[in-house]
């Protein structure tokens, strides 16, 4: 009999949750093995496309600002031990009509938590951020404490840490099926086989090709991205233009100040499409799609050209209430993070670290049952978009 390779942990899985459980279980000096079926960093995960918003005050519900306020402690941790932010604060814009429901809601995290923000009317906005057009009933809450994060840097920043610590990593390596057994967990792969006591699943729109139990709640989606060119573009950078989330006649869109020096991530949501297998996506968009989206974006930032200068179609997973599964399968032996729901990069760390305390304590700080199997089970299956 040939020697299986025994390791105490395996994250499989090394993207946005998966490189921040692997430098959370190293920094615990974990006996710990990443696999990955792609790079280091790779433009196929869910966290591709360079840039995702980040906020304290949580539109999707109170219970999740103390987990964005630990979230935002171990972004500054991660960027000052690597040596390169990937966290830019330079704040998060809710700018839609006075009582539309997300503004409501970041408005509740704000007063529960006693948050640092700015409400603007529209006179304000108009002064302040010159960019947008305003309408007469809107409002904008400005999120101080929120911004963007460089979600790639954030991968490999978290990578080279876990690493740095003592992890080890395997990557072009595919786990083809997870096999609990009375001696741990069997990971079968493409290089061969692994043992483990535990097992991390972080495998975002793949994670039902290893869990199959789980595809009644977890579905997977394509969500795009598009950049706009402005001819100001100088009334985008980052210290003039913050994250947003704009509602405009019942469309909603989301942004972000340039990175390249040219163009503006801008997206308006353009529905998306349920996959039963990531691998057998669309990653298209047609003339038309891009054509509505540029017109919608021009009538919310009147100086962006209508065109879309780039565009990327990514894969999530998503469960019906947006709430995110994080629970132990497997009699304990497995714990699996899946259905981000299109606003899970923001929590990555956060969430990387309760799967690390999950693993060696088999307790997490922000667990609840809203995040578990059978409460997923308990909600019927309506959908939504990125945000
Ligand atoms: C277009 C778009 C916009 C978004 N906007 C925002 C935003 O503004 N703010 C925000 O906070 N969130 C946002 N999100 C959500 C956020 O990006 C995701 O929730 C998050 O990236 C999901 O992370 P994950 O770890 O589940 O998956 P991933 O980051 O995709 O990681 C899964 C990893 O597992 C690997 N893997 C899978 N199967 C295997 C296998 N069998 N063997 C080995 N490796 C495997 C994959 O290669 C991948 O690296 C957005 C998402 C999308 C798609």
């Amino acid at each position: 009999m040939t020697d299986v390779e025994h390791r105490d942990v395996v994250v499989v899985g090394l993207g946005s949750m998966g490189s921040m459980a692997l430098w959370q279980l190293a920094i615990r000096g974990v006996d710990v093995l990443g696999l990955e079926q792609f790079g280091r960093v790779h433009t196929y995960g869910a966290y591709a496309g360079e840039s995702r918003l980040f906020r304290v005050a949580a539109k999707e519900g109170q219970l999740f600002t103390p987990a964005l306020m630990r979230s935002r402690e171990l972004w500054q941790e991660l960027g000052t031990a690597y040596g390169q932010h990937p966290l830019m604060p330079v704040g998060a814009l809710s700018l839609g009509p006075r009582g539309h429901p997300d503004i409501e809601s970041t408005l509740r995290s704000i007063q529960q938590y006693d948050l640092p923000h700015e409400i603007l009317d529209p006179a304000e906005l108009r002064v302040r951020y010159p960019q947008f057009h305003v309408e007469d009933d809107d409002v904008g809450v400005f999120d101080t404490q929120g911004g963007l994060v460089r979600s790639e840097l954030a991968v490999a920043a978290a990578s080279d840490q876990a690493l740095a610590h003592g992890a080890h990593a395997w990557y072009d390596t595919t786990v083809v099926a997870l096999e609990p057994g009375t001696n741990g967990v069997r990971i079968v792969t493409s290089r061969g086989d692994v043992m483990a006591d535990r097992v991390v699943v972080s495998a975002g729109p793949w994670t039902t090709r290893l869990l199959p139990e789980l595809a009644d709640i977890v579905k997977v989606v394509s969500y795009n991205l598009i950049w706009f060119m402005p001819r100001h573009i100088e009334m985008f950078t980052p210290d003039r233009f913050p994250g947003f989330m704009r509602d405009l006649d019942g469309v909603h869109a989301f942004g972000i100040p340039t990175l390249d020096g040219y163009s503006v991530k801008a997206t308006p949501n353009l529905g998306f499409s349920v996959v039963e297998d990531w691998d057998e996506r669309s990653t298209t968009l047609t003339r038309e799609q891009l054509r509505w989206a540029g017109v919608q974006m021009q009538k919310m930032i009147p100086d962006l050209m209508p065109d879309a200068s780039r565009w990327s179609v990514h894969g999530e997973s998503l469960a019906a209430n947006k709430m995110p599964i994080i629970d132990t399968v497997a009699d304990g032996a497995i714990v699996v993070a899946t259905a981000l729901s299109g606003n899970g990069f923001k929590f990555s760390p956060v969430w990387g670290e309760m799967l690390a305390d999950l693993v060696t304590t088999g307790r997490g700080r922000f667990t609840e049952h809203a995040f578990t199997v059978a409460a997923h089970r308990q909600v019927p299956s309506v959908v939504g978009a990125p945000g």
